[in-house]
């Protein structure tokens, strides 16, 4: 559920119409709904009731100081996977020891920086990093909280490019070697073994492949413990999947994960860590565009938007669908068109989506993709020259601009030309 309805023939961001914000900001822009952030955060919150856990939101998903502020408020950690992250955890209100720190590829300046400022844990993907995070806390004479990411060698069955669980991809330490790597762990200095971090994937639609890959991190936490490791702390990532087409079948809710949570992990008397990103933030995003031009093909029409690949990429990137929908409610029983919907950059991948049945839209429209919430505007980019999407938060009747649109001088005095020149 979110805040985006329609009312009195208008699309509104909870108590504001959203073309009151396209008039005051412009297009396109991405619009984000407090109660949407809050009721997500807390639907996890309650789903994990009774057990010791802590929410870590993957900031990765959308890292506006803004969202991040209104999660930290609500009682959130986080996931951070960069130093950049890492300092706007911190720039939002969040203590060193509610950042978690995952990534395949730390680097020492990264490690230090972590240690420096306080840091939950590092989330550790390999022998080589466990080394380094060793060398770098025992050079500054303190002490890492690690835990490592295993990788369980499950198929999540979700998009290739965001399944993250398999033997052949890059992430965590095959958990057949778990063992091994936890004795190395607990002989270096400069390392505090916390406990076991798994993520498996993102999109996930089914509970199954995480059923698989917690019960595995079961065993493993017993077999660790028999060994003489205080695992304590189990992150078990994120990846649960949201709706993105309205009247598909749902995916699993927060409270099934919940209960799956309780049934496999739950007797092992850890504190739990989880680390949604989508889940939290995607449906709680709309990214609104103005039609441009409604253009007639050999045997298809187009729509192009104001808005393109480089503020939205998950179409060219993942295959992605996002639902489109006019700003101004269709009238009940108005004709529906196929459109391809496109954007207006110089090449073919951008394009939202073919052969998409739509009600009437003129030139001049607002129409609104929903659930753009999470990796949309952290995947925005300046191709074409196009300035950086801006963004905006609603609070019931209220809203504001979180991360402005950058003017054309703004941009074009970020290069520098060379004296030689
Ligand atoms: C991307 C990522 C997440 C968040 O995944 P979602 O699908 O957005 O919930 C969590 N943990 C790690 C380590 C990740 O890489």
């Amino acid at each position: 559920m979110d805040h985006f309805l329609y009312r009195d023939g208008a699309l509104f961001a909870e108590d504001v119409p959203v073309a009151d914000i396209a008039a005051a900001v412009g297009t396109p822009v991405y619009v984000y709904s407090t109660a949407t952030l809050v009721r997500h955060f807390r639907l996890f919150d309650e789903a994990l009731a009774g057990m010791d856990h802590l929410i870590c939101y993957a900031m990765k998903a959308a890292s506006n100081l803004a969202i991040l502020k209104t999660l930290a408020r609500e009682g959130a950690g986080m996931d951070v996977v960069s130093a950049g992250e890492y300092l706007r955890a911190k720039a939002a209100g969040v203590p060193g020891d509610r950042i978690v720190f995952s990534g395949v590829g730390k680097t020492p300046a990264e490690i230090r920086l972590a240690l420096e400022g306080g840091v939950r844990q590092f989330n550790v993907e390999s022998e080589p990093e466990l080394e380094a995070i060793s060398a770098i806390a025992a050079s500054m004479g303190t002490t890492a909280p690690i835990t490592i990411r295993v990788n369980p060698d499950v198929d999540a069955k979700t998009h290739a490019k965001i399944a993250t669980g398999k033997s052949e991809n890059k992430f965590g330490i095959p958990i057949a070697r778990a063992r091994d790597v936890y004795a190395l762990a607990a002989s270096l200095p400069g390392i505090d073994v916390v406990g076991i971090d798994v993520h498996i994937g993102s999109q996930l639609t089914d509970l199954a492949p995480f059923e698989t890959a917690y019960s595995k991190v079961a065993d493993l936490t017993e077999a660790l413990r028999a060994d003489g490791h205080d695992i304590r702390r189990l992150d078990l990532g994120g990846g649960l999947g949201i709706p993105y087409t309205r009247g598909n079948e749902p995916p699993p809710l927060p409270s099934d994960y919940g209960d799956l949570v309780r049934r496999t992990v739950g007797h092992l008397g850890c504190e739990i860590e989880i680390e949604p990103g989508r889940l939290i933030v995607g449906n709680a995003g709309l990214l609104v565009s103005e039609v441009i031009y409604v253009k007639s093909g050999e045997g298809r029409d187009f729509l192009i938007l104001d808005a393109a690949m480089n503020d939205l990429i998950r179409p060219a990137m993942y295959e992605a669908h996002h639902d489109i929908v006019p700003v101004i409610e269709p009238a009940p029983g108005a004709e529906q068109h196929p459109f391809d919907v496109v954007g207006p950059v110089c090449e073919t991948g951008d394009t939202f989506a073919r052969q998409r049945v739509m009600p009437p839209v003129a030139a001049g429209d607002l129409v609104a993709f929903r659930s753009a919430g999470a990796y949309g505007a952290v995947m925005a980019s300046e191709y074409n020259s196009r300035p950086l999407v801006p963004e905006v938060l609603v609070d019931g009747d209220k809203f504001a601009v979180i991360r402005a649109r950058p003017t054309f001088d703004e941009m074009i005095n970020r290069d520098t030309i060379p004296e030689w020149l």
